[in-house]
């Protein structure tokens, strides 16, 4: 290591900037993508100055753009006899450190931008995870909602007579995200078989319990970022215990956060979904809020006609109004701006923690850390999932299936590890206590480092 002098500094800095542009200038028009990668850039300026060899090796440049990206065409036929068509999309990011792993989502709102802003994203949280996974995502531009579990198989299906072209438990091993749950993986993984005459367990994750999937697989995102955020409130003397709590979303990452701060002894009094949000200040039932989301389909409106000292709101971006000690945005990207930030800042929160990707804009993350309010990124807090997912790629391997006890075990151990190696990053960067600069650097330092060794490629 160098020591770190100003013109070490500008050279760092000018070599970021221009990497920048260029990123600008190849990927137009993509503003998730260059949201995600100023991020990380900005973060690693001071470790270019400290360590300009990775200059030389063009890492940035290499580390930014994708080792490969598929698009394809997915026809089906919906419940009426009508042919439709959506896009789906496979970002195989970066395979330095092992197979690509990494979400598959379905939503309308889904694009190249999007795709590639989680895809990026990956590479570094797989790396935090210390497990031998590469980055990737992907996912189509279908929407879920109102469609008929025969046409959500039918469509699946299509998605995969594509996808499978690509994929394989030692290639490429997708998962669930948005509109991917385990109704989803289970056609998926039912086609890969048929078509492959083969049992490859390792395909996939996120799979049923009863044919492969992992316990604590389900619940994995929404614990670790439950205890990934109760790490970071130990060392300032905080808890979730006692503490009021708002958790956006309703879905998968919502209803385990919900239920892990629950079990620490917090008060949820508000969850949403993209129509609007509850507010029950006596704490958000959570039975009822699995029934309606898991079980029935329905809207979280619905909580109030149960529950009659709850209230309904639209607008969901309204739910970061509601006065609280800790906020974790679980729903989507860019759900909680800077305007929210300045209300749940005046309103006195302690701690927000991203269970989404990239939930907080960058205005809001400024606005958190200007007025010490601590802060977990989505790169490390919600990298529960993913680790669970390796987990079960490693009892696909050995064909075991721990515990649910052990599996949540090994999780708790490694959302403290990536809070405690992520410390020390900003640490040694001069960045003490700041996750987003400490979670970047970690996180890059082992894949840039593996890509160093595997040569020019
Ligand atoms: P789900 O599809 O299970 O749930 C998403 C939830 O967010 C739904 O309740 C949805 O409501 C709601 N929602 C969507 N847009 C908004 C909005 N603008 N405001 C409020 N609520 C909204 O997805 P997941 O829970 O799996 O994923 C949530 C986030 O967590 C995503 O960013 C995902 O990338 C990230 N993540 C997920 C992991 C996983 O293991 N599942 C792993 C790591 C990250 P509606 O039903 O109305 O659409």
């Amino acid at each position: 290591m160098e020591k770190v002098t100003q013109s070490n500094t500008e050279v760092a800095q000018n070599y970021v900037s221009q990497v920048f542009e260029t990123v600008k200038k190849r990927n137009m028009n993509e503003s998730e993508f260059h949201q995600a990668v100023k991020e990380v850039f900005d973060s690693l300026i001071p470790v270019f100055a400290k360590n300009p060899h990775y200059m030389k090796q063009g890492i940035l440049e290499r580390i930014v753009e994708p080792e490969r990206i598929i698009t394809f065409r997915i026809p089906w036929v919906d419940d009426l006899g009508n042919v439709k068509v959506n896009r789906g999309f496979r970002v195989q990011y970066n395979s330095a450190l092992g197979p690509y792993k990494g979400g598959l989502r379905f939503h309308p709102s889904v694009n190249t931008s999007i795709i590639k802003f989680l895809g990026f994203e990956q590479i570094f949280k797989n790396a935090l995870t210390g497990q031998p996974i590469g980055g990737g995502k992907g996912g189509a531009d279908f929407d879920p909602k109102g469609k008929s579990d025969g046409e959500i198989m039918r469509f699946t299906q299509s998605f995969m007579m594509e996808l499978s072209k690509h994929i394989g438990p030692d290639l490429d091993v997708p998962a669930g995200d948005i509109g991917v749950g385990a109704k989803e993986i289970g056609f998926m993984f039912g086609q890969y078989k048929r078509m492959r005459s083969g049992y490859e367990a390792g395909v996939l994750t996120g799979k049923g319990v009863g044919y492969g999937g992992s316990l604590a697989r389900k619940e994995a995102t929404g614990y670790g970022t439950v205890y990934f955020v109760e790490e970071m409130l130990k060392d300032h003397n905080l808890s979730f215990n006692g503490s009021t709590v708002t958790i956006s979303g309703s879905g998968n990452v919502s209803i385990y956060a919900i239920e892990k701060a629950q079990q620490l002894g917090a008060k949820v009094v508000a969850c949403s979904d993209s129509s609007g949000y509850i507010y029950d200040k006596n704490g958000i039932d959570l039975s009822t809020v699995k029934r309606l989301k898991e079980v029935e389909n329905k809207r979280i409106s619905e909580y109030v006609n149960e529950h009659s000292d709850a209230h309904y709101f639209e607008d969901c971006s309204g739910i970061w109004s509601i006065p609280c000690d800790i906020a974790l945005p679980c729903a989507t990207q860019n759900e909680l701006d800077e305007i929210a930030a300045k209300v749940l800042v005046s309103n006195g929160v302690k701690a927000v923690g991203e269970g989404a990707n990239m939930p907080s804009t960058l205005e809001a993350i400024n606005i958190f850390q200007h007025n010490q309010v601590l802060f977990a990124p989505a790169k490390a807090a919600n990298a529960g999932g993913v680790s669970v997912s390796a987990l079960e790629m490693a009892q696909n391997s050995a064909r075991l299936s721990w515990s649910f006890e052990d599996v949540d075990a090994k999780l708790q151990e490694i959302m403290k590890d990536i809070y405690q190696e992520s410390i020390k990053a900003s640490e040694d960067f001069d960045a003490a206590g700041n996750l987003v600069i400490g979670a970047n650097i970690a996180g890059f330092v082992k894949v840039a480092d593996a890509m160093i060794m595997q040569g020019v490629i």
